[in-house]
């Protein structure tokens, strides 16, 4: 942590304590070079990165129309509520763990097929269908194979 008096790089940390709330440490330091003191706070990062939409414009992550998508694509499948609020978690997870202010909104879309294909695979190629399509059907297309490939080689097994 550089010393906000005179830069130096090399501060040493002489107090730390957390906050009455527990969501911060607060630390008090001291410059090595000009002895002066000075207090850090540490939070965690809470807020989500914007998505960045195909047109450029940004919008905020929307916790509502991923489980949306997600309902929408499952609809009348078997999976149950429990495994769609795991995936909807997962996928925040990875977005806060991306450490980003702004991601492609199409990295949650490549994520919603991530945990299709594992929840169901009729739900993964209804939303695959919708969403592939507006970028590159011939991509789409490959999928289908690769899965029909998959599926067969599984049943060689
Ligand atoms: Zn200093």
């Amino acid at each position: 942590m550089r010393c906000p008096f005179c830069g130096a790089d090399d501060t040493k940390v002489i107090d730390s304590r957390l906050s009455a709330e527990a969501d911060s440490i607060r630390r008090r330091r001291t410059c090595t070079g000009c002895n002066e003191r000075f207090t850090t706070y540490e939070t965690v990062e809470l807020t989500l990165p914007r998505l960045i939409k195909r047109d450029e414009s940004r919008a905020l992550f929307d916790e509502s129309k991923l489980r949306a998508s997600f309902l929408r694509a499952l609809e009348k499948r078997p999976v149950n509520t429990d495994a769609v609020d795991s995936a909807v978690n997962g996928i925040i997870h990875r977005l806060r763990a991306t450490g980003e202010r702004e991601v492609a909104s199409r990295l949650i879309g490549d994520w919603v097929m991530d945990a299709l294909r594992e929840l169901d695979e009729v739900a993964y190629v209804r939303f695959a269908s919708v969403y592939r399509s507006f970028q590159d059907v011939n991509a789409f297309r490959e999928e289908i194979e690769r899965m029909e490939n998959t599926s067969e080689s599984v049943k060689k097994d």
